[in-house]
């Protein structure tokens, strides 16, 4: 029975071209040192789906004691070291990864997406369990996520979570994180590459992988190679106009790069980007400028955002610049706007994509001043709307898709159970934080589909999530409009 398993993982494996012909042997006789076996013979036999191979050897290594717990986590750890017998080293998929590149970018990018998912990297059955669905908003049609597989983090959490620098590997964007067997808070990673890339001039300082949790199409991640700070400035804009230089076909973004505003990992640089078409793009036009040959465009968002766009890279770049670097210092009293206190307020969230030749430069303004009444920001959600997701507004979110927390699936059934007169708030302790939400949905005639009502205002919520942190919430369009006017001038 494992033999013919592991025929089939073989078979797999050459079929996929994780493996080469050349390597078969010393493939299998890995895989057997892994599962104490002394023997193995070749079978004439038809490979099937990766997941009754793996989920096959896996039960044989539980019932052989190879491993001990029958958890998620260690059968994800376990599937990875094994799935690490098939597949090249990182020095050789680098030399792959640069021969596709050699042709053209996009035949790179496709390389590294398939192998990615045929080494159940990013685990397509999983996420395919996720919920999405488009809500028609104000602004232009968002895009609603719900994710099973990642949990949620408290933003407080996070900002402790920055600050451990004693694990190993430091953080989930380490190099160190190639090839190492699970660690209780890190995902198994005995099957993950990184490739290396060169940006603004650093030759092999950066790395780039996909996103196992794959929020949006060919979702990738482009971190620095060392572990250091993420910085949001003049430097960060250039690498993000230099990787879109290299990668004409993807979107590339950056979270902003202070608490609060920024995302979930801000102790190690890094960037976010893919091949998709984000809600934010289809944004109405408020107030065109012109400057230098450079297109200013005022968005009609529910967060403060400027495109530019034009042909020139450098030219992008100056407008660009001179705008950051009056943000960085730009305080309006009347409206709560605070560049300093003690520490530094504003920032932003830039985010590059190519448009025919001309290059489109988002900036969306951010602010992470926090007061007494609001210690989770006063940019930030408001707490009122924290049963539907507590998390910071990242990058993903800010171009118009939310990422939700896998809970809702079940909280939003409870809910129900209550609009339907089955159960009662007080029933489940789940419902408690949604009570104020249920009570006002009882109050009205709901006539439609109860599942597509709830989602519509879920998507309601979201769009409301994203109006308290813009940053010219206590003002108007005209403190914008002066705000851009007299930065780019
Ligand atoms: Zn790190």
């Amino acid at each position: 029975m494992i033999n013919k398993k592991i025929n089939q993982l073989i078979i797999y494996g050459l079929e996929h071209n994780l493996l080469k012909e050349d390597d078969k042997y010393y493939a299998v006789n890995r895989i057997l040192t892994i599962l104490n076996l002394k023997k193995f013979n070749w079978e004439e036999i038809e490979s099937t789906n990766f997941s009754e191979i793996i989920q096959g050897i896996i039960d044989f290594a539980l019932k052989n004691k190879i491993i001990t717990h029958d958890s998620i986590t260690e059968r994800d750890a376990f599937e990875a070291r094994i799935v690490d017998c098939l597949i090249p080293r990182p020095s050789e998929l680098n030399k792959i990864f640069r021969n596709y590149y050699k042709k053209a970018p996009r035949y790179a990018t496709d390389f590294l997406h398939k192998f990615s998912i045929d080494t159940n990297y990013i685990k397509v059955n999983r996420i395919k369990k996720n919920i999405q669905y488009k809500y028609q908003g104000k602004y232009a049609d968002l895009i609603l996520a719900i994710n099973l597989s990642k949990p949620e983090k408290d933003p407080m959490d996070i900002k402790k979570q920055n600050q451990d620098n004693s694990k190993y590997p430091i953080c989930p964007l380490c190099m160190e994180n190639v090839g190492s067997y699970q660690t209780p808070s890190l995902a198994p990673r005995s099957n993950h590459r990184v490739v290396s890339i060169s940006l603004d001039n650093e030759k092999d300082a950066w790395g780039i992988q996909y996103s196992p949790y794959a929020y949006f199409n060919e979702h990738m991640i482009v971190l620095r190679k060392e572990h250091s700070d993420m910085y949001v400035n003049e430097k960060t804009f250039s690498e993000l106009i230099d990787f879109i230089n290299k990668f004409p076909h993807y979107l590339i973004g950056s979270n902003a790069g202070l608490p609060i505003v920024g995302g979930s990992i801000l102790s190690h640089h890094h960037f976010q980007g893919g091949r998709f078409d984000f809600p934010i793009e289809s944004a109405r036009v408020i107030k065109k400028y012109k400057k230098n040959r450079v297109n200013i465009e005022v968005l009609d968002w529910p967060m403060a955002t400027i495109r530019f766009s034009g042909n020139n890279e450098n030219r992008i770049l100056d407008m660009v610049n001179q705008v950051y670097q009056y943000w960085q210092t730009y305080t309006n009293e009347e409206i709560m706007v605070f560049a300093k206190t003690n520490e530094e307020h504003n920032t932003v969230t830039p985010i590059v994509k190519l448009n025919g030749s001309n290059y489109n430069f988002y900036m969306i303004l951010r602010n992470n001043y926090t007061t007494k009444e609001f210690p989770y920001g006063l940019f930030h959600t408001k707490p009122e709307r924290f049963h539907i997701k507590k998390e910071n507004i990242g990058l993903i979110e800010v171009m118009g898709m939310a990422i939700l927390p896998g809970r809702l699936m079940e909280e939003l059934e409870l809910i129900k159970d209550v609009l339907n007169q089955e159960k009662k708030i007080s029933d489940d302790d789940l419902l408690l934080k949604h009570s104020k939400w249920i009570e006002e949905l009882q109050s009205k005639n709901i006539n439609e589909d109860i599942d597509i009502y709830l989602r519509d205002d879920i998507g309601r919520i979201f769009e409301n999530m994203l109006e308290d942190a813009n940053v010219f919430k206590f003002g108007d369009i005209n403190n914008f409009l002066d705000f851009v006017e007299k930065a780019i001038y």
